[in-house]
C-alpha cells in the first residue's frame, strides 16, 4: 500500500529527532564498504578465552534456551559478586539484591538513567565523552552539564567541576578508564567527586567496562563504589564485552544499592526482559578465570598500545599514550591543517583504508574535535601493522606537501 496525499505523515518523535546515529557505528559500516582496517569502533578482532566458548556451547547443548531470571541467572550474579570481592577486597556485593544483568553496558547505563533520573534533573558528563551518554540523557529527559577534561593529560579543573554541581544535579557520569581519552580517574579526583556528591546528594553512574585494561599496574584502577562516601550512591556499569573480547554477546550488568537495583531491574525488564541465557552461563566461566588472565590482558594491550602509538607518532600525529582503555586521541594539526576531522577520517578510510573516529563525535561543539581523530587498538598485532603500513602513506603526502 502506498501512502498518498492522505497517507500517514511520516512523523518521528521529538526525542528521536534530537540525536543522530552513532558516528562510531557508522564508521564501521564505512570501513566494511571500503575494505578498510577498522580502528574506529572498539571491538577485538582476536578470539575470546576458550573457557567462555566451551561454557556457551555446553549451555546450548544442555538446552539452556529459555529466559533466565529477568535480572540475571542466580549463578551468574553470584559469580559476579564473588569476582568483585576477590578483585577489590572490602567491596561486598549482595547478588540477590544489588545486581541486575543487562544486554551489555549500553543497556545498563540507560536503564540506570531511566530508573533513577527524573526529567529536568541535571547529569554531569565529562567531555570529551563516549557518544552514547548524550542520547542516554535525551531519552531519559536529563539535562546534560558538561565538564571539560583538559588535554594533554585530560585533567579535571576542580573549580569547573564544583561549578557544574548543584542541588539540581542528580548524577555524575564517570567512565574510568575513560573512552575516548584513556584517562584513569585518580584517587584525588574521585575524592573530589565524593565530596560534591555528599554535599549535593548526587549519585555516580560509573562505566567501568575497561576496568582491567590499563597501564598503571596493580591498584591503578579505583572503582568509585569503593571510594569513601560513594559506597551508597554509586551505580557501577560493566560487561563481559571488553574484558573477555565478546562485544557481540551483549551481556552486561549494574551493581548498585538494593533500592536502586530494584528500580533498575523494573526498567530493564520492560526494555529487554533479559540477556541471552546460555551466554550468562558462559559469564560464570568468565568470572572464574584466574588473576593471571587479567595481568596477561593488560600486558598484551600494553604491547598493542605501544606499537600503534609509536607508529602514529612517526606518521605525524601528536598524542599522549593513554593510561587506560584501548583508544588513543590524536592531534591531526600537522596532517590536516584545515582541521576538518570528518573529511580527514573519510579520507583515511577511502584513500588509505584505515578507519578512525572523527574527534567531533566526542564533543558537544564539533569545532572542539576538529583537530582530533580517535584510533582504537583492540586488534591483533598483524592488524595493527597492516593499519600502520597503510597510514605510512600519510608521511609521503606530508613530504610532498610540507
Ligand atoms: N565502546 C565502543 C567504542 O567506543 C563502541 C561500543 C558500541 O559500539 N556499542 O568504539
Amino acid at each position: 500500500m502506498t501512502a498518498g496525499a492522505s497517507g500517514p505523515a511520516m512523523r518521528i518523535s521529538g526525542r528521536a529527532q534530537t540525536f543522530t546515529e552513532s558516528v562510531i557505528r557508522d564508521m564501521t559500516r564505512l570501513a566494511l564498504r571500503h575494505g578498510a582496517v577498522n580502528l574506529a569502533q572498539g571491538f577485538p578482532d582476536f578470539a575470546c578465552p576458550t573457557e567462555l566458548k566451551e561454557a556457551a556451547k555446553a549451555a546450548i547443548d544442555a538446552d539452556v534456551n529459555q529466559y533466565a531470571i529477568t535480572w540475571g541467572a542466580a549463578d551468574f550474579r553470584a559469580a559476579i559478586a564473588a569476582k568483585i570481592g576477590r578483585t577489590y577486597p572490602g567491596w561486598t556485593v549482595d547478588p540477590d539484591t544489588e545486581i541486575c544483568v543487562t544486554c551489555g553496558s549500553t543497556e545498563a547505563m540507560i536503564a540506570a538513567m531511566l530508573a533513577l533520573v527524573d526529567p529536568g534533573e541535571e547529569v554531569v558528563f565529562f567531555e570529551p565523552f563516549y557518544e552514547n551518554y548524550g542520547p542516554d540523557s535525551i531519552l531519559s529527559g536529563a539535562v546534560p552539564r558538561l565538564v571539560r577534561l583538559h588535554g594533554p593529560d585530560w585533567s579535571i579543573d576542580p573549580a569547573e567541576l564544583r561549578a557544574a554541581c548543584s542541588d539540581r544535579t542528580r548524577a555524575i557520569v564517570v567512565n574510568t578508564p575513560h573512552n575516548p581519552t584513556g584517562k584513569v580517574f585518580s584517587a584525588d579526583e574521585l575524592a573530589l567527586i565524593a565530596e560534591l556528591c555528599q554535599r549535593h546528594d548526587i549519585l555516580v553512574f560509573t562505566d567501568e567496562i575497561y576496568e582491567h585494561i590499563h597501564y598503571l599496574g596493580p591498584g591503578g584502577h579505583i572503582p568509585p563504589a569503593t571510594v569513601p562516601g560513594l559506597e551508597d550512591r554509586t551505580v557501577t556499569v560493566n560487561a563481559l564485552s571488553k574484558t573477555y573480547a565478546v562485544t557481540g554477546w551483549r551481556v552486561g550488568w549494574t551493581v548498585a544499592p538494593a533500592p536502586y537495583t530494584e528500580a533498575i531491574r523494573k526498567v530493564h525488564d520492560f526494555l529487554t526482559v533479559g540477556a541471552a541465557a546460555p551466554l550468562q552461563a558462559a559469564g560464570v566461566a568468565a568470572m572464574g578465570l584466574p588473576p593471571e588472565y587479567y595481568a596477561g590482558l593488560a600486558q598484551e594491550y600494553r604491547v598493542r598500545r605501544d606499537l600503534l602509538c609509536g607508529a602514529l607518532e612517526n606518521t605525524g600525529f601528536a598524542l599522549r599514550p593513554p593510561d587506560g582503555a584501548y583508544y588513543v586521541m590524536c592531534d591531526t594539526t600537522d596532517l590536516d591543517p584545515a582541521g576538518d576531522d570528518v573529511a580527514f577520517a573519510r579520507r583515511l578510510v577511502s584513500e588509505l583504508g584505515v578507519a578512525a573516529v572523527p574527534g567531533s563525535s566526542f564533543y558537544a561543539d564539533p569545532a572542539d574535535g576538529r583537530h582530533i581523530v580517535r584510533f582504537g587498538f583492540p586488534k591483533r598485532l598483524e592488524t595493527l601493522r597492516a593499519a600502520t603500513d597503510r597510514l605510512r602513506l600519510l608521511e609521503r603526502t606530508r613530504a610532498a606537501h610540507p
